[in-house]
């Protein structure tokens, strides 16, 4: 098919993104429109695409006790916030700000867990103030402070360890995190001590076990080698007298970038039911902390085309978007699809997309087939995730806007920032 017919879905395949009369759409906003009112860079999310991800993930619990915690660093937008709020999410944190957001967005602070490993004291203060439902800590010298801490405010801390399985995510080494040599957690082997330090703490609650064992996964098995070594840790803990009432598997679950057939939330939570029934803990209650997975490809990022350059061994689209409003192809070598919004009749040159940012990192995606002319506009597909939130102000470059489409509406649920932003709170010497 060719971009033209009228039904094509883009190439990561969310259908809410797709051409009708040669023109992408978000739902039913045509993407050359909204880049002409708004600008570009802009990134812009659909809200029925949100709904249908969560969708999945409502779907496969069906009535089983999971409790679905949206890891919100991939995308916190507000909006993004409020939707899942609304449909009944729990949130994964990482910082103060993000329970800040969490908390302006009307999310229910109860099913709030808090993972990261250097959180600070202020932060675990602002958390228990506001009863986060678990802390999940990753060294005994954290659950000193998390014991401190709520001790000092009269209250008990709810912890989880998150425990280091020590198993192979098979995916890039910046987002695998179960492994010995990576930063994250308690080493399996030293969880039944640090449990053990955790139930003598006078502040703290032991709640549960967790662990994250990286992103963007395409095949399940790691998740189960990783839930066998925390069944038996399970039990362990049992025999010592300390008890565990949830299990956190993370997130993680990948997506389509390219040609990835990511497993479904429901192949996943089937397997884990059966594994916990088989092995007599049917009475654990599950989280998840899914990111990527439920906005990854709920969102595009539009940009436009600055100048065309046609090096000796090279042609370059040089672009209004940088490795600063998308770093995932500067950072892992990422891939996105790239679709022209009004896509052009023509023989296709090849490309390497790229940004005005003064690197050579700066690329946004490289050998594409494409029929341009400066002010085309482009998608970048499966920019819902660890886009905006990665973004940054590098070459004093203002942060892009976010719009949220909704049927046949759109909203900025952020503005572009303006050059005055940037500026703000610098001086100079006297
Ligand atoms: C990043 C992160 C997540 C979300 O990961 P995805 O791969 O986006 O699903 C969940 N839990 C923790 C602890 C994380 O650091």
């Amino acid at each position: 098919m060719t971009p033209h017919s009228s039904s094509r879905p883009i190439l990561a395949g969310d259908p809410h993104f797709h051409y009708q009369n040669g023109v992408l759409h978000a739902e039913g906003v045509a993407l050359d429109t909204l880049a002409a009112q708004l600008g570009t860079p802009l990134y812009v999310y659909s809200r029925a695409a949100l709904r249908q991800a969560w969708q999945s993930y409502s779907d496969a619990i069906g009535s089983r006790p999971v409790l679905v915690c949206y890891g919100m660093k991939a995308n916190s937008n507000l909006a993004v916030l409020k939707e899942f709020a609304r449909l009944g999410a729990g949130f994964d944190i990482v910082s103060g700000g993000e329970l800040k957001r969490v908390l302006a967005a009307g999310g229910d602070p109860s099913k709030v867990v808090f993972s990261g490993v250097g959180k600070q004291p202020w932060e675990i203060r602002d958390a228990l103030l506001a009863g986060v439902k678990c802390f999940n800590a990753e060294s005994q010298a954290e659950l000193h402070c998390l014991s401190d801490v709520a001790l000092s405010m009269g209250r008990r801390a709810r912890v989880s360890l998150r425990v280091n399985p020590d198993v192979d995510a098979h995916t890039h080494p910046y987002i695998s995190t179960g492994l010995k040599e990576n930063k994250f957690g308690i080493a399996i082997e030293s969880a039944l001590d640090a449990y053990r330090l955790a139930a003598s703490l006078p502040g703290l609650e032991v709640v549960g076990v967790d662990c994250h064992i990286g992103s963007q996964l395409t095949d399940i098995s790691p998740y189960f080698d990783a839930l066998e070594k925390l069944l038996d840790l399970i039990e362990q803990l049992d025999a010592a007298g300390i008890s565990i009432q949830h299990l956190d598997l993370g997130g993680g679950l990948g997506i389509r970038y390219t040609d990835e057939i990511p497993p479904s939330p429901k192949a996943l939570l089937d397997r884990v039911f059966d594994r916990l029934q088989a092995r007599g803990m049917a009475h654990l209650h599950l989280i998840l902390e899914p990111g990527r997975s439920l906005v990854g490809n709920a969102g595009v990022l539009l940009t436009t085309v600055q100048y065309l350059k046609h090096a000796e061994a090279r042609n370059f689209a040089i672009v209004d978007a940088a490795m600063n409003d998308l770093l995932r192809p500067a950072l892992y070598d990422a891939y996105h699809g790239l679709q022209p919004v009004s896509p052009r009749d023509g023989t296709p040159t090849e490309y390497d997309v790229v940004g005005p940012i003064c690197e050579s990192a700066d690329w946004l995606a490289r050998q594409r087939k494409l029929t341009l002319q400066a002010g085309d506009v482009l998608a970048l597909e499966s920019a819902g995730a660890y886009a905006m939130t990665m973004a940054s102000n590098y070459n004093t470059r203002t942060r892009a806007a976010e719009v949220m489409v909704d049927g046949q509406r759109h909203y900025v649920v952020r503005e572009r920032e303006t050059l005055d932003d940037l500026l703000r709170g610098e001086s100079t010497l006297p």
